[in-house]
C-alpha cells in the first residue's frame, strides 16, 4: 500500500515536474537517514502552539475583537487583544503589532530612532547589520543626509564577531563607555556564513553588559527567529526587540506588519515614532486584519516546524553532495535559514529560479538580480508568494557577490519545500553543476 502511493507520488513528480528518479531517490534517502532530528523539531512546535492558545485563552480572546476600527482607531479592542497576547507569547512587558509597520527593517527603525538621542551611541556586538540598517544607521556615506541615524548625530560602533561566530566579550566589554546607550544584537545570520545567535548566548552577554552599565538598552533585531526556542530575547533580559509579520509571527498569513516588544518604557518610545510623542500606542484603527494577524500567529509554529524540516533537509541533502552548508543537519537553530554556499554566480542564480519554479504563485517568473532599496549589491530573490516578498513563505535569496552563498528559507508546508529542493537538484543537475547523486 505505501509503496503503491509512493510510486503515484513519484510517478506524479516525474511527468508533471520532468524530475528524475534518480533525484527523488536521493532525497528520499536523506529524508529517511533523518526522520529522528525532524521528529524533535515538532516537538518545540507542540510547545509553543500551546503556548499560543494559552495566551489567546488568557486574553479573553472573542469574537467581538475581530470586528472593525476605522477613523482614529481609539479603543480599537482587536488591536489591544493582539498587542496583549503577543506580549505574553513573548515574554515580553508590552507589545506593539501593527499593520501600519511596513517590514521587519521598519520595526526596527522605530526601535533606534525611538531610543537614540543626539550624542548617544549605537554598538553593535554582532558584526555589521543586516543590510538594510546599515542605511539606517548611515554606515555608508551615501545614505547620509536623508535622516539617518547619522544625521541626527547617533554614533555608531561595532564589535564583529570572532572567527567561530560568536559575540567577542572581552571587546564588547571594553567598548562600552559612557555615552553607549544602546547594544545592537542580529539573531539571524542575515546575509552572511553564521550561525544565528542563541537565546542562551544572549542571555549570557545580557547579563554582562548590564553589570557593566546597567542603564544600556539591549536591542535585538529578532527577524527569523520566532518560535525557534523555547524563549526569546525579551524574556532572557533583552529591553527590546522587533520583528516581521511577514516572517514566522505572522504564520503565512499576516497580510503586512511587524511587531515591536520588550519593557513598557521602550516599547511606548518606538510607538512614539511610530504615531507621534503623546500619541503612541493610542492611535492606529487596524480596519479588520486582526483575525487574520491571530489566525496567522495561531498556525505560526506549526509553519514554523514546516520550514525547519525542510531547512534541515535542504542541509542534509546539500551536505551530502559536498556543499558547505550552514547550519549543518544536527546544529541548534535559532532561525529559519539555511544557507548554502554554490560559489559561482551561475550555480547561484539556478538555484533560486528552481525554487521560484517550485511556487504556487508567479511560477513562470524567471527570478533576475536587481538592485533593490536599501542593499548596496544586486539580489536574485525568488519568491512566489501569496503574500508578497513574504520570506515564511518557500523563498530563497541571494546577493551577488563572492562566495556566492543562496540563502534559504520558509516553506508553509514541508511538502512545498520538497518539492523546492528537487528542483533545485534537478535544474543543478541538468546545468552540469551537480554531476552525479550518490547514495550509500
Ligand atoms: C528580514 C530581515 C530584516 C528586515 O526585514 P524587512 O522586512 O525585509 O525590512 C532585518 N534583519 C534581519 C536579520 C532580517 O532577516
Amino acid at each position: 500500500m505505501k509503496e503503491s502511493m509512493e510510486n503515484i507520488k513519484n510517478a506524479y513528480l516525474k511527468e508533471e515536474f520532468n524530475i528524475s528518479e534518480d533525484v527523488i531517490c536521493f532525497v528520499d534517502a536523506v529524508e529517511a537517514a533523518i526522520k529522528t532530528r525532524l521528529a524533535e523539531l515538532d516537538e518545540k512546535a507542540e510547545y509553543h502552539q500551546y503556548k499560543v492558545i494559552k495566551a489567546m485563552q488568557r486574553a479573553n480572546l472573542s469574537d467581538r475583537h475581530f470586528h472593525p476600527a476605522t477613523g482614529y482607531g481609539y479603543d480599537d479592542v482587536g488591536r489591544e487583544v493582539v498587542e496583549t497576547i503577543y506580549a505574553d507569547i513573548f515574554g515580553a512587558e508590552d507589545a506593539l503589532v501593527r499593520p501600519h509597520i511596513s517590514s521587519g527593517t521598519h520595526a526596527i527603525s522605530l526601535c533606534l530612532y525611538g531610543v537614540l538621542r543626539p550624542g548617544d551611541e549605537l554598538l553593535s556586538i554582532t558584526g555589521s547589520p543586516y543590510d538594510t540598517l546599515r542605511t539606517v544607521i548611515g554606515i555608508e556615506d551615501a545614505d547620509v543626509g536623508n535622516g539617518t541615524l547619522k544625521d541626527f548625530g547617533v554614533n555608531y560602533n561595532q564589535i564583529e564577531l570572532t572567527e567561530d561566530g560568536k559575540i567577542d566579550e572581552e571587546k564588547v566589554l571594553s567598548s562600552i563607555h559612557e555615552n553607549t546607550k544602546m547594544i545592537y544584537m542580529q539573531r539571524s545570520t542575515g546575509y552572511s556564513w553564521r550561525k544565528a545567535l542563541k537565546i542562551s548566548d544572549m542571555a549570557e552577554i545580557i547579563t554582562k553588559v548590564k553589570a557593566a552599565k546597567p542603564d544600556v538598552v539591549v536591542f535585538v533585531d529578532n527577524c527569523y527567529g520566532e518560535f525557534l526556542d523555547y524563549k526569546e530575547p525579551v524574556a532572557v533580559g533583552a529591553d527590546l526587540m522587533a520583528g516581521s509579520l511577514i516572517k514566522n509571527p505572522g504564520g503565512g498569513l499576516a497580510p503586512t506588519g511587524g511587531y515591536v516588544a520588550g519593557k513598557e518604557k521602550y516599547v511606548y518610545m518606538a510607538a512614539c515614532r511610530l504615531a507621534a510623542p503623546g500619541v503612541a500606542k493610542e492611535t492606529g484603527a487596524t480596519l479588520d486584519i486582526n483575525r487574520t494577524l491571530l489566525q496567522g500567529l495561531f498556525q505560526a509554529p506549526t509553519v514554523v516546524a514546516q520550514a525547519i524540516k525542510t531547512a534541515v533537509l535542504m542541509a542534509a541533502v546539500y551536505d551530502k553532495l559536498g556543499f558547505g552548508v550552514c547550519p549543518g543537519v544536527e546544529d541548534y537553530r535559532s532561525d529559519i535559514i539555511q544557507s548554502i554556499k554554490l560559489c559561482t554566480p551561475e550555480a547561484v542564480k539556478v538555484f533560486c529560479r528552481a525554487v521560484q519554479e517550485a511556487a504556487p504563485v508567479d511560477s513562470f517568473v524567471t527570478p533576475e538580480p536587481w538592485d533593490m532599496p536599501g542593499y548596496n549589491c544586486p539580489i536574485i530573490m525568488a519568491a512566489g508568494a501569496f503574500i508578497q516578498g513574504s520570506s515564511i513563505e518557500l523563498s530563497a535569496d541571494a546577493p551577488m557577490r563572492e562566495p556566492y552563498i543562496a540563502y534559504f528559507q520558509g516553506g508553509l508546508t514541508h511538502y512545498h519545500g520538497k518539492l523546492g529542493l528537487l528542483l533545485t537538484l534537478q535544474r543543478l543537475k541538468e546545468a552540469g553543476i551537480i554531476e552525479k547523486l550518490q547514495e550509500d
